[in-house]
């Protein structure tokens, strides 16, 4: 999957091959492409089913997206961004179910907000670990716990853009309650 690199050369982006990650600096040899494919590999580290009961799954694509937006569509930052603020904030326990939800929720918030920008800090501010740390954890535990704070630093460091993801997560919320009435 290279959509990442059409991505990166949309937002005129010059993609790095050689040292560190440019976008998260985490301490690889080959640059973004091999951030990124430690980045599809490591949501595997642990079964499936747990990485859905602790929501890992959902946690490490939110963190890595949110910290190489220059790879990802624009919108995107709207979408890891409000999930973060659903999981970590609002403690909603999520599911994929709740992924449909919210990403209907963007798309109508999208139509309405057409000039909206959420602007990502600069790079290598985007906390200090990475997709790197969590590979390297070593028993599921640790993992998690690893997950938990990867995803929890990269929400604070969008602290500029936390109104955005909170009108988003109230929509989300709202939305979630009327399904149920
Ligand atoms: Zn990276």
């Amino acid at each position: 999957m290279q959509d990442w690199r059409a991505q990166a050369r949309k937002n005129s982006v010059e993609v790095l091959e050689i040292g560190s990650c440019q976008f998260c600096g985490a301490p690889v040899d080959s640059g973004v492409s091999e951030c990124v494919d430690i980045a599809g590999n490591v949501t595997h580290k642990i079964d499936h089913e747990e990485g859905i009961k602790n929501m890992t799954i959902f946690l490490c694509v939110d963190a890595h997206a949110l910290q190489h937006p220059e790879i990802h569509g624009r919108w995107s930052n709207h979408f890891h961004l409000s999930r973060l603020e659903l999981i970590l904030n609002d403690k909603i326990y999520w599911n994929y179910r709740l992924s449909t939800i919210l990403s209907s929720v963007v798309d109508d918030y999208k139509n309405r907000h057409k000039e909206e920008r959420i602007l990502p800090p600069k790079p290598g501010s985007r906390g200090f670990l990475s997709v790197y740390d969590i590979d390297k954890t070593q028993s599921n535990d640790e993992y998690i716990q690893m997950v938990d704070k990867w995803a929890g630093e990269v929400y604070k460091t969008y602290i500029f853009s936390h109104p955005v993801s909170k009108k988003i997560a109230k929509l989300f919320k709202e939305k979630i309650s009327s399904n149920r009435n």
